[in-house]
């Protein structure tokens, strides 16, 4: 696109060398600072980038008559370009809105000769600022061209940019990928196939259906939606965008998996114990109200609080030391966990004491649940190296009746009736269950 306003300044340079018998003819756009740039020369002779400020060529104002060369000071790059120092020169100013103090600069080795045509190169010089404006655009449509282009193959998603017309898709290397095609323009028919075959891949891809369904026939649909594929999830966007005839529609694939992976980890940090593995407190309190909370929608269940504590705790840290305090605690809170049902809720509570919410319905057998629980630490001494350490634990547990018009604090009504069990249990002489009486 460059080469027709180049080509044509380069031409009109040519005409106008001939036809002033000028030995160099330069097309030079000038800024308002006095720097020069080559717009078009006569001759493939091109100069470099310089100053004319100091030149004395931008201070006069010029007639149509060529003058002694010697007044001004050219700079070295324009000099270079004609072989010789010229005898005389002429600029004929050619101001554009970007580059007030352009011009053409014409050149004779010799004194210049007598012209009549002369007299016309200030209409020639209307020509060539035109050119020069025209060259500008178009190298400003070039560089905004080469910087989209950039930005659409740089940024970390895959693009898909529907024509205003609805007809054709240009589609970044990243969205060629996950489509399967190549990057570039496609027609919208077949982009829409493509489209439709890495949907149909997602395990998600009737919910997909369902939600893209609803706004088959509107313009203005903007969405946002995970697709899921086999291990990645990828963030699609879609809304539309201004173009001629209003089709005109950004489709922008980004693989979201490793940052929801990273949120997953950061939520399980935030609720489990880094000792143990196993839910922390806090996330026992939030679940268990959650919990309790959907009972009381329903009628008739029982839920079962069951407080544990590992007896004489403090004396195998004094024994074996607090390392392998540690490695018991890990192996106790493995063994509740196995011996519960996995719909029950389980956490450490603190220190050496575990709790568990269980799940429980009329016909559920709780003393054989805590039973089981308080055999599974005390049936098998904790291995540790060489070490074989017998532990038991002591168990309290409280049921209590989930109806509807319960106030908050049964969670800790029961909580409260469980510790006062597991004291007993305690007392009792440790390594047993005692259920607190409803
Ligand atoms: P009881 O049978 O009456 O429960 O006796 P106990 O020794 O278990 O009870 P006590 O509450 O006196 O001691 C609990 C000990 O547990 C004290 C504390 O140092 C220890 N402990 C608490 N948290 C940890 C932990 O994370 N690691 C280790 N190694 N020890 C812990
Ligand atoms: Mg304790
Ligand atoms: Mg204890």
């Amino acid at each position: 696109m460059t080469a027709s306003p180049a080509g044509g300044i380069d031409a009109l340079c040519r005409f106008i060398q001939q036809a002033c018998r000028a030995d160099l003819v330069l097309a030079v756009e000038v800024d308002g600072t006095g720097r020069a740039v080559p717009a078009g020369a006569s001759s493939v002779q091109a100069f470099g980038a310089c100053n004319l400020q100091r030149s004395g060529l931008l201070d006069r104002s010029w007639a149509t008559s060529p003058v002694p060369a010697n007044d001004f000071r050219l700079p070295s790059a324009i000099l270079h370009a004609l072989n010789q120092p010229p005898a005389s020169l002429l600029f004929v100013p050619t101001p554009v809105d970007h580059a007030p103090a352009s011009g053409l600069l014409l050149l004779w080795a010799d004194e210049a000769p007598p012209l009549s045509v002369i007299g016309e190169l200030p209409l020639l010089g209307d020509s060539i600022a035109r050119l020069l404006s025209a060259r500008r655009d178009s190298v400003r449509q070039l560089a905004m061209r080469d910087q989209f282009s950039d930005l659409f193959e740089s940024v970390p998603s895959g693009i898909v940019l529907i024509d205003g017309d609805g007809q054709g898709a240009m589609i970044n290397e990243r969205a060629g990928v996950l489509l399967g095609c190549d990057a570039g323009q496609h027609r919208a028919g077949k982009l829409a196939d493509m489209m439709r075959r890495l949907r149909e891949n997602c395990s998600n891809r009737e919910e997909l259906e369902r939600a893209y369904a609803a706004h088959v026939s509107d313009v203005n649909f903007s969405a946002s939606m995970h697709w899921t594929l086999g291990e990645r999830t990828l963030e699609v966007t879609t809304h539309p965008v201004r173009g001629e005839g209003g089709e005109g529609r950004i489709w922008l694939f980004t693989d979201v998996t490793a940052e929801l992976m990273m949120a997953a980890e950061l939520r399980r940090l935030a609720t489990s114990d880094p000792l143990t593995g196993v839910p922390n407190r806090r996330h026992f309190e939030e679940r268990s109200a959650e919990i309790l909370a959907a009972r009381q929608a329903g009628s008739g269940h029982s839920v079962t609080v069951m407080m544990l504590d590992v007896d004489h705790f403090k004396r195998i840290n004094d024994n074996y030391g607090h390392p392998a305090g540690d490695e018991v605690l890990k192996v106790v809170a493995r063994r509740c966990r196995e011996a519960l049902r996995d719909r029950d809720l389980f956490a450490r509570f603190g220190g050496e004491e575990f709790i568990a919410l269980l799940a429980s319905s009329v016909e559920d057998d709780l003393p054989a649940i805590a039973e089981r629980v308080r055999a599974a630490i005390a049936d098998e001494p904790v291995q540790l190296g060489d070490l074989s350490i017998p532990i038991t634990v002591s168990i309290g547990t409280a049921t209590a009746e989930v109806v509807k018009t319960l106030g908050s604090n049964l969670m800790d009504d029961l909580i409260g009736r469980a510790d006062e069990a597991l004291y007993q249990a305690k007392q009792g002489g440790r390594n047993r269950v005692m259920m607190a009486r409803s």
